[in-house]
């Protein structure tokens, strides 16, 4: 018999975020780049490598942003005002992949398909936010 009622899981199982910055085309890729310079000169994140191809459970070309938690309260809605039409997936990182990326996560935008068979359902360990790789600027306006 299962338990009808769970304890409900804490917020301290997230170790990072990650953004997923998705674009289509050449238009899409230009906007995405000024997101990114954007995003750099604001917040202490780590900027991901482009993929121009699709990779992983990933269906669109794409770069990630990872990020500590702290930094959600200001990045998140920010890039609700500032996506510019580009679709965004924010996703939590636990010990489920799988999880995280399926069920857990949010839109900015419209949701995209991703691959869920290339999302393992256990991880040993919850990615972290790695090294910052921004410098953002105190005076910049958010
Ligand atoms: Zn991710």
């Amino acid at each position: 018999m299962t338990d009808a009622s769970p304890s409900p899981r804490r917020v301290a199982e997230i170790a990072s975020y990650h953004a997923h910055i998705y674009f289509d085309d050449a238009t899409g890729r230009a906007t995405a780049t000024r997101l990114r310079d954007l995003i750099a000169a604001r917040f202490p994140v780590r900027l991901g490598r482009w993929h121009d191809v699709p990779v992983g459970p990933h269906v669109a070309p794409m770069y990630q942003i990872a990020f500590a938690t702290p930094v959600f309260a200001a990045l998140v809605p920010w890039l609700m005002l500032n996506h510019g039409g580009l679709n965004i997936l924010i996703h939590p990182n636990t010990r489920n992949p799988r999880r995280d990326h399926l069920c857990d996560g949010l839109w900015i935008g419209r949701p995209r398909a991703l691959l869920s068979d290339r999302l393992p359902d256990h991880a040993d360990e919850a990615d972290g936010a790695g090294e910052v790789n921004t410098q953002p600027d105190p005076a910049a306006e958010i």
